[in-house]
């Protein structure tokens, strides 16, 4: 019932004039209120941590030092994660708040203004917002139909664009697509700045471009644990050689990765068993999952080598609202890109949740 001040035009006015001009054309990155919905629209795992990992978590974060800054030198953390997850011994590492954010380095620190940063699309939608933002040019190059990606269209597209960032994500999101290795291996060798392989989906796919790191000189890979069980710390890091990470290292902001998540992170590694199990029983999980999709009337299913599936269906918009009605949220690309019409990605849940999913769509197609 409040009315509006007259002070909120004239904010309103200085920010119209302030802000830039394509930031206010954007749109907020959104996300669903989940409640006590079926949650299968962000990749999220769909299981929790176990009680005992909570416990020790618990303990090791009431004696996390708050007052205190962030020491300068996390080596313990980073020798912790290099084991934990086969980073070589040569390589460097670079932490981020997310693999967000690490994304937004990249950039900054390879892109003056103009200068293109180039990938196959549709992708990771953040690679573009990061690119504008960060003042780039960003250029993607349309997949085929059947999402796969188009090597001449790619080589050509770096040869005319010469960009400066070139990112890959291997798994795709959010098609699932996995780019052949020779491909990459030729977009290694034709571009004339860095290739980033984004493995977000590394976990799900049982395949991987870290041994091979130091074999390239213009490779760095990128890695989160939001696929992997924890998408409530906002955690990447980054491995490269470490000429790359020392120049990325200029633009991280310091004490980007703040002290409890370190001390969470120290703990959960300390049970990496417990996150492989369950990423094995996501990917057991995939092919039952996209197998009943397909069978359902009018549903195509595009092979995933990640935690999700891509699927096309006609009235994928209202199929989409209806089972958020249902209180099963998955995520409607339908609108995002035209190779992407009529296409919902769902997120491989818990066999309870796969299962209500299912029905509902068997449910709402035969209707
Ligand atoms: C989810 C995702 C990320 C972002 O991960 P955060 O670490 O949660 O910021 C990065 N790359 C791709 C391809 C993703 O799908």
């Amino acid at each position: 019932m409040n009315a509006p001040r007259p002070a909120d035009a004239r904010v309103r006015q200085c920010v119209q004039r302030t802000v830039r001009a394509d930031v206010q054309a954007l749109r907020a990155y959104a996300v669903a209120p989940a409640g006590d919905c079926i949650k299968l629209d962000a990749m999220e795992c769909p299981y929790p941590l176990p009680a005992p990992v909570r416990a020790e978590l618990a303990q090791a974060l009431a004696q996390v030092d708050i007052h205190r800054y962030p020491a300068a030198s996390n080596a313990a953390l980073q020798a912790q994660v290099r084991q934990a997850f086969g980073v070589p011994q040569q390589a460097g590492l670079l932490f981020g708040n997310g693999s967000d954010e690490l994304i937004h380095l990249l950039v900054q620190t390879c892109c003056a203004p103009g200068e293109a940063v180039l990938s196959p699309w549709p992708s990771f939608v953040y690679f573009e917002m990061a690119a504008r933002l960060d003042h780039a040019r960003f250029v993607g190059v349309p997949l085929t139909a059947d999402f796969q990606i188009d090597p001449q269209a790619l080589l050509a597209a770096i040869a005319r664009e010469q960009p400066k960032v070139v990112f890959l994500a291997v798994p795709n999101n959010p098609t699932g697509s996995l780019w052949p290795d020779e491909v990459i291996e030729q977009v290694l060798q034709a571009a004339p700045g860095l290739v980033v392989v984004d493995e977000a989906y590394q976990p799900f796919a049982g395949r991987s471009w870290m041994p091979r790191l130091m074999e390239h000189p213009n490779l760095v890979v990128l890695r989160t644990v939001s696929k992997i069980g924890l998408a409530g710390l906002r955690f990447g890091y980054l491995a490269g050689h470490p000429a790359w990470v020392a120049e990325l290292d200029k633009a991280r902001p310091p004490y980007n990765i703040d002290l409890l998540t370190q001390a969470a992170l120290t703990v959960v590694l300390r049970h990496k068993a417990v996150l492989d199990e369950q990423a094995a029983r996501l990917v057991a999980d995939r092919e039952p999952l996209a197998r009943a999709l397909a069978a359902l009337p009018g549903v195509t299913v595009f092979p995933s080598a990640g935690n999700f599936v891509l699927l096309r269906v006609a009235g994928a918009q209202a199929l989409h609202r209806a089972l958020a009605a249902r209180r099963i949220l998955v995520r409607d690309f339908s609108s995002a890109h035209p190779l992407l019409a009529d296409c919902l990605r769902v997120s491989v849940g818990t066999p309870d949740e796969n299962a209500a999913l299912l029905a509902a769509l068997q449910d709402l197609l035969n209707a």
